[in-house]
């Protein structure tokens, strides 16, 4: 059995540095915004190449404050049109929705799964004060285009980066520092994944940096003169620590995976097989390798007894589900299809070359 993901083996190359890291903390007796959450701020901002990191609870929150930060900074303010993916998880739609924002769905591109530009230009309103492009997989936007559009509307663009940690564009800039302001979630299963929940946000912008570091911690700077209406969403010093110890080799795992992808995107030759369009560079970091099958279930069947692991993300688009019945009467073809087709196959850092040579020869036997 190859399993989809096998956390456990991920997490266990870093069980030495976890457990000195845990007895540091422990021993310091401090738990809530020290010296390690400091540390990956500044290391997750120059891994980044961005000015500002601001550590919070999780991505969710971390879109959410960047939104309000806008928002007290006079950039955005309640019902303000804000131009989002169709095709993305769900969090991304809550987080404007939660920031008395309005979302405006924009239909997907077939071959990126990200933003269909066209679509996107047409949805621009007088209203439409900012755009929210998902690197969704691991694979940016196109952010050339986006950042152009961008421009010449004036609208703020807020890269959601939760599972683009470490792409690069041509110029070699990251995700989280291409927009104005980015939001990254270090879910467990992300491509830097904490043992728990935690976030952040980057971004070169002084002011929004300022003002979402009061707005994690109670609208606080200094304890107890609050200062603004907060929240409590700051990133936990533990899984700091932890966050610490696994990003040094972000880089090469990120490379694992893409090497991996080029090996499943080379050899694996099978007609009802939909591969990524990938080209090749850096500017995909393979958090999830998606396929696309006609009659899916008779595929994950097979999957199955072979014993390939699998998953889909996700089988519902945000705007068939009962949370969002408001947008219940929308229709995004490409978006319902790729959600009606989308298969994801294992890749990992840990997955070894016989796991992946048996994916291919399975695939390509179906
Ligand atoms: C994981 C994820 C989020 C939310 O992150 P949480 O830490 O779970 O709140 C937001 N957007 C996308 C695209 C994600 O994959």
């Amino acid at each position: 059995m190859i399993p989809f993901l096998d956390l456990k083996a991920i997490n266990q190359h870093f069980e030495t540095d976890f457990q000195n890291s845990f007895r540091q903390f422990l021993d310091s007796g401090y738990y809530i915004l020290g010296s390690q959450v400091k540390s990956f701020e500044a290391n997750f901002a120059r891994f980044c190449g961005a000015k500002h990191c601001i550590g919070v609870g999780n991505g969710l929150d971390a879109l959410r404050l960047i939104l309000e930060g806008y928002k007290i900074l006079g950039k955005l303010k309640e019902n303000d049109e804000v131009l989002v993916a169709s095709n993305t998880y769900i969090a991304t739609i809550l987080a404007i929705k939660q920031a008395g924002l309005n979302p405006v769905l924009v239909e997907a591109d077939l071959d990126t799964y990200n933003f269909d530009l066209e679509s996107l230009q047409k949805s621009i309103s007088e209203k439409t004060k900012a755009v929210m492009p998902v690197h969704l997989y691991g694979q940016l936007s196109p952010m050339d285009e986006i950042l152009k559009i961008s421009k010449a509307h004036n609208l703020l663009v807020i890269e959601d980066a939760a599972q683009a940690h470490g792409a690069k564009n041509e110029e070699g800039k990251r995700a989280g520092n291409i927009g104005d302001a980015a939001g990254f979630s270090f879910y467990p299963t992300k491509n830097l994944g904490a043992l728990g929940d935690a976030g952040a946000v980057t971004t070169n912008d002084d002011a929004l940096a300022e003002v979402i570091k009061k707005l994690r911690n109670y609208g606080a700077s200094t304890k107890y003169v609050n200062e603004l209406l907060g929240f409590n969403s700051r990133l936990d010093e533990l899984q700091a620590a932890f966050l610490n110890c696994k990003l040094p080799t972000l880089d090469s795992d990120n490379e694992r995976r893409r090497s991996i992808a080029k090996k499943y995107i080379s050899e694996i030759e099978n007609d009802k097989i939909s591969l990524p369009k990938y080209d090749g560079s850096e500017n995909h970091i393979f958090h999830l390798f998606v396929v696309r099958v006609k009659n899916r279930y008779s595929f994950i069947d097979y999957l199955d007894r072979n014993g390939i692991g699998h998953l889909i993300h996700y089988p519902l688009p945000p705007h068939k589900q009962q949370a969002l019945l408001e947008f219940s009467h929308l229709s995004f073809p490409i978006t319902e299809q790729i959600h009606n087709e989308i298969i994801s196959l294992p890749i990992s850092p840990v997955l070894s070359n016989e796991e992946v040579e048996t994916v291919i020869s399975v695939l390509n036997k179906y």
